[in-house]
């Protein structure tokens, strides 16, 4: 496949662009493949680029229901940060937003990562504490970031209030080299590379049905036909609990819709990613000035893609006080998606008690951040049996009590 370069845009330009190839293959299905990842969010399409990349594993499908990216990955507010409590969340975190800084370089695809700072308001003596120390805990992990005072948050954030009345800024836990990226061109950029690699990405097929003889995988049901594989990963976010069943185990997640907004666009008033989560929204302002707005999950479990207005109300209630310019924006927009909650806020990635089936799900409102190393760990899982980087995050943390607790910790977690 060609390189993209300013030469190439230029060489394009003089012949009315015609020259462009698609980005990626719109291959059928073929019999059969060494690797099956079903689900081509990010996690999925990092996964597969990792098994070609990292192991030499390139006999692979990566087949979706709907269109690629179409699921969180193209939903979510793209805030990446990894300022997380645990060692074991904060390592695959860290490497995550490490990848993230050379990944358009990596992946020859600008997923425009910004690194311009992500602060997380700590607004109550409460939250002092916590940020305080999860900096602490952060600089055993040689993961950079700071506790800020309330001066300094006013400094980076003009337009917020301090002083509120309910809930003043009492500090801020700032991490300098957290940010955003382009959710689609995260999950463009992996599946261009996969397709480079001689991967197939199945797009418009839906996985019906998960076959295996003597407790092991032999492939999947789809609505394209049978596909046989040798290992089957199921990265399908809100929908792995449907996947589990169908392989016939159980999984210890809850589905519920998390929703966003995004206002008018307005003039650059806010270049850093700030959190409320005592108040909880959480909010940053698009390359094209929209404020982009996210608030909790729904209260309730459920399947529904899409927004809601006590939502709006709720999230944008919540943020007023503490921007109080705000309230005179006009909302453009607003979606949802369905994400996939564990107990203590954590993900799992792991084997299963099916032979060949891996699972990576329980990424829950927060998984945006993760795709690199999520990708880089789970591949590195499917190929050997092991990886230090999902070590922790087995299915068998649940059994034995052995939680990676960030719910504490973060009480939100995107
Ligand atoms: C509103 C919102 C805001 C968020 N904000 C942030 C944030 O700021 N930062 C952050 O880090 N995270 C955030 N997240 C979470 C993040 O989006 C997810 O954790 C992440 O995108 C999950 O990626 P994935 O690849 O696992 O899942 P998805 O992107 O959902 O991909 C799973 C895919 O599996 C497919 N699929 C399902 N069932 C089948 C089947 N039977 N056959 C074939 N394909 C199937 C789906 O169609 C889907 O495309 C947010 C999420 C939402 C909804």
């Amino acid at each position: 496949m060609r390189r993209y370069s300013a030469w190439a845009v230029a060489r394009e330009a003089t012949r009315y662009h015609e020259g462009w190839e698609r980005a990626w293959r719109a291959p059928e299905p073929k019999k059969r493949y060494d690797v099956v990842i079903v689900g081509a969010g990010g996690h999925g399409l990092a996964t597969a680029y990792y098994l070609g990349k990292n192991h030499g594993i390139t006999n692979v499908a990566v087949i979706e229901k709907g269109w690629l990216g179409g699921g969180n990955t193209g939903r979510n507010t793209t805030i990446i940060r990894s300022n997380y409590l645990q060692d074991s969340s904060a390592a695959i975190y860290e490497k995550a937003r490490s990848l993230y800084e050379t990944m358009s370089q990596d992946l020859n695809y600008n997923v425009m990562f910004s690194p311009r700072g992500v602060i997380m308001l700590a607004q109550t003596e409460h939250e002092v504490r916590g940020y305080q120390r999860t900096a602490h805990a952060n600089a055993l992990q040689g993961v950079s970031t700071e506790f800020i005072s309330p001066q300094r948050v006013k400094e980076l954030v003009p337009i917020i209030d301090i002083s509120g009345p309910r809930y003043p800024v009492l500090g801020g836990l700032w991490q300098a080299r957290g940010g955003t990226a382009r959710h689609d061109a995260v999950a463009w950029g992996y599946a261009r590379a996969c397709s480079d690699m001689g991967m197939d990405i199945i797009q418009k097929c839906e996985v019906t049905g998960i076959r295996q003889e003597g407790g092991r995988v032999t492939g999947v049901g789809t609505t394209k036909g049978a596909i046989d594989c040798g290992k089957l990963g199921i990265v399908v976010a809100g929908h792995s609990g449907h996947l589990a069943e169908m392989a016939g185990f159980r999984l210890p997640l809850e589905s519920v819709a998390l929703q966003a907004l995004v206002s008018e666009p307005i003039k650059p008033c806010m270049d850093v990613v700030v959190m409320a989560n005592t108040v909880h929204g959480y909010m940053s302002q698009s390359d094209k000035g929209e404020m982009v707005i996210g608030g909790g999950t729904d209260a309730f479990n459920n399947y529904t893609q899409r927004g809601s207005f006590h939502h709006i109300e709720e999230t944008v209630r919540a943020l007023i006080e503490t921007f109080p310019m705000i309230s005179r924006l006009k909302m453009l927009r607003q979606w949802g998606g369905i994400v996939d909650v564990t107990g203590d806020r954590s993900p799992i990635l792991s084997k299963t008690p099916v032979e060949g089936v891996f699972i990576n799900s329980g990424w829950g409102t927060g998984g945006f951040k993760a795709i690199p190393g999520s990708g880089f760990g789970f591949a590195e899982l499917m190929a050997k049996g092991y990886s230090p980087l999902t070590a922790e995050f087995g299915l068998n943390r649940f059994a034995e009590g052995r939680f990676v607790d960030e719910s504490v910790a973060a009480g939100v977690a995107h």
